[in-house]
């Protein structure tokens, strides 16, 4: 990733401002303001501002007419208690604002996310950067066979240069095209011109969350179930989040990342494990599928043929 030097000096101008204010700022996340996190090959995540830190949440549960904190200890368990309960309000009370820099196949599963505001650079307006993704050569894999969404076995080294080969050729031409169109001779509209270009071209966007979404948000597209596209980028937000909120997002470890959740039979399969008791799936209800999780999560045999 490399900015030039208009934008590189826009952020350090942004960096080297002070404000006094009378609202809690946190110091360690205050030290990563402005400054870009890399995500694959051009993309970042920025924080751009931030309201509220752990105490806002706490203040809100409270309702309280000061800054809400009683001792370390009762804020801590009282965060802990909400996001264990799903109290879920008073997580809205902070919010993140973001600039992201990210691949347009990416974005669009990002902005399936509706719950926060967005405001997207206009390729109507602005001639794009010839900047696309194309994955490190570790990340290209063949289809999965077991996860229709997922990825197998990685390339052979040979392989992986045809393709990365191929798709920088497509882009390559792409743009060329797409400059072609915007050129004097032809001199297209841009919101035409831009139709050529391909998912992998990067696009940016503003975006704006409240904890409680951004949670949601962090614990879909941090899961290994996410393209390991998207995961780079909400891991990026992750280790903002970890400064900004820290007990926040020790209990959303312990209870979200970390946790499990088990429907009324999966219990029952439990609770006979524990009982010594060695349940078969064909007694069940449960589905293949989730029999398997089951089982993988507990280190138990399935006692089915594997697929
Ligand atoms: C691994 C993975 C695979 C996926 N595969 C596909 C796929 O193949 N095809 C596909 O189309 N999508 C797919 N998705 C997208 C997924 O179905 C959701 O659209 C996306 O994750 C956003 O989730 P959300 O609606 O909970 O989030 P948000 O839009 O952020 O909403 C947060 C919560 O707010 C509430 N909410 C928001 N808007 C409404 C509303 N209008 N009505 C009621 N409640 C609302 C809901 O409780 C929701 O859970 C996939 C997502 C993941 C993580």
């Amino acid at each position: 990733m490399k900015l030039d030097a208009e934008k590189a000096a826009a952020i350090a101008a942004s960096s080297a401002q002070e404000f006094t204010t009378k609202r809690p700022t946190v110091p360690a996340l205050e030290e990563k303001m402005f400054t870009p996190i890399q995500c694959l090959d051009h993309g970042f995540v920025r924080l751009i501002d931030y309201m509220g830190d752990d105490s806002a949440i706490v203040q809100a549960a409270r309702v309280s007419y000061g800054a809400g904190t009683k001792k370390m200890r009762e804020d801590r368990g009282l965060i802990r208690y909400l996001l264990r309960h799903r109290h879920t309000t008073p997580f809205e009370m902070c919010e993140m604002k973001i600039h992201v820099k990210l691949p347009i196949f990416v974005a669009r599963q990002w902005i399936r996310h509706r719950t926060a505001n967005v405001n997207e650079i206009s390729a109507r307006y602005s001639v794009l950067d010839n900047e696309f993704y194309l994955p490190s050569p570790e990340h290209l894999a063949v289809q999965s066979t077991n996860n229709k969404q997922g990825r197998g076995e990685a390339l052979t080294e040979a392989q992986s240069a045809m393709v990365l080969e191929m798709l920088k050729r497509d882009a390559t031409q792409a743009y060329s095209t797409y400059s072609e169109l915007l050129g004097e001779e032809v001199g297209l509209a841009r919101e035409l011109a831009r139709m050529n270009l391909p998912v992998n071209w990067y696009t940016q966007w503003y975006w704006k969350v409240d904890l409680h979404n951004l949670l949601h948000f962090l614990a879909l597209r941090m899961d290994a179930h996410a393209q390991y596209e998207i995961r780079v980028f909400a891991d990026a937000i992750g280790s903002l989040v970890k400064e900004w909120v820290p007990h926040v997002w020790e209990a959303f470890q312990d209870y979200r990342m970390g946790g499990a959740f088990f429907s009324k039979q999966e219990l029952e399969v439990i609770q006979a494990w524990i009982a010594g008791e060695t349940p078969k799936f064909e007694d069940l209800t449960l589905s293949k599928r989730e029999w398997r999780a089951l089982c993988k999560r507990f280190g138990r045999s399935t006692g089915l043929e594997s697929k």
